[in-house]
């Protein structure tokens, strides 16, 4: 591996750029570079950079990367200065890297760094980008798999864009891909359409992900459908459309059922049914249009966030080191 020393003298020569974003993993993070330190090591070729962006965690995990950083050549240290979410935390890295090939990683080993040598053996072969499908994913609920399952097939459906099914954010990603996602300014940031969106030659490896190593996830359930529905408004207008003809057939209905009671009245003199069936159908109705405001809700609440074009993260520290070492340990 060639080495690198300083930021002047890389900005073309870094060949991989790392990217793995950091909240709450001070008991991961010297297990999983260590682990990655090993797997580099074997990458005779390559100058690499690993980007370490810590997403404004609570506990002590800027300080475990500071360290890193003193021990080891060839990282970079980012520190948000609050907790973006991942998405932003991915940006920020995205936006930093210099290398040829890009890696997105997650800190707790769930994306094996060992799959890096065939990931980039498939960029050297011309894919730009080298997608990682979970085949199997170890040691989640039935539930949640059975979710994500479901859920990534009703995206791929709704979507105006390919989204490649059972793949996360683990991917590789060539220079023009990078450089193409960068243009892409939008504030609401669901990184696995943004990554699928520029297209280009692509490759997928199947992988089984395992458990996370140490520490826990830091999605909850209420965070995960909050993703799963900024990841359908952001791809997506089709559940506008939806509530449109949902529109269009309640009111036919309605109009037809008018028609038949009508008949019914003045040709057979049948008394119109009363207070129960009036009552369900203005709740049916009230439900429709509150769920069809709320649906319009949601992509107004896109537009605002838009329009205040606020910055998607800020750096508060960045550190990169001179060190002149390999990437394992000295
Ligand atoms: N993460 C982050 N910001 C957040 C939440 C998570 O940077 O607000 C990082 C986390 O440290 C890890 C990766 O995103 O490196 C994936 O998180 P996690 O393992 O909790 O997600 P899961 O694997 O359960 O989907
Ligand atoms: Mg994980």
């Amino acid at each position: 591996m060639q080495l690198v020393n300083n930021e002047s003298s890389t900005k073309n020569e870094i060949t991989l750029s790392i990217i793995v974003p950091v909240y709450n993993e001070r008991e991961m993070l010297p297990i999983f570079h260590h682990h990655l330190a090993k797997v580099l090591s074997t990458l005779s070729e390559d100058s690499v950079e690993v980007i370490y962006v810590n997403d404004g965690s609570c506990d002590d995990s800027w300080d475990v990367m500071l360290d890193l950083n003193s021990h080891y050549a060839n990282i970079e240290c980012i520190n948000l200065s609050r907790n973006f979410g991942k998405e932003a935390a991915m940006t920020a890295g995205i936006d930093n890297a210099k290398g040829q090939a890009v890696i997105l990683l997650d800190a707790d080993l769930q994306d094996p760094p060992e799959l890096i040598p065939d990931m980039l053996t498939a960029w050297r072969k011309g894919f730009d980008v080298v997608n990682m499908k979970r085949s199997a994913r170890l040691g989640e609920s039935k539930f949640k798999c059975w979710s994500a399952h479901v859920y990534y097939r009703l995206l791929d459906h709704l979507s105006e864009v390919p989204l490649q099914k059972d793949v996360g954010d683990f991917r590789l990603l060539s220079r023009r891909v990078i450089e193409d996602i960068k243009k892409l300014s939008e504030r609401s940031r669901y990184m696995k359409g943004i990554l699928s969106w520029p297209g280009y030659k692509q490759t997928t490896i199947s992988f089984e992900r395992p458990e996370r190593v140490a520490g826990e996830t830091k999605w909850s359930f209420i965070q995960l459908v909050k993703l799963g529905l900024s990841g359908i408004t952001a791809f997506s207008v089709k559940p506008l459309r939806i509530s449109t003809w949902a529109g269009v057939l309640i009111s036919a209905s309605a109009f037809g059922y008018g028609l038949w009671i009508l008949l019914k009245t003045l040709v057979f003199g049948e008394a119109v049914a009363g207070y129960p069936s009036m009552m369900l159908i203005q709740l049916f109705l009230g439900g429709v249009q509150l769920l069809a405001i709320g649906v319009l809700g949601e992509y107004v609440g896109r537009i605002y966030a838009e329009a205040k074009a606020r910055p998607i993260y800020l750096i508060m520290d960045k550190e990169r080191n001179t060190l002149v070492s390999s990437m394992v340990e000295k």
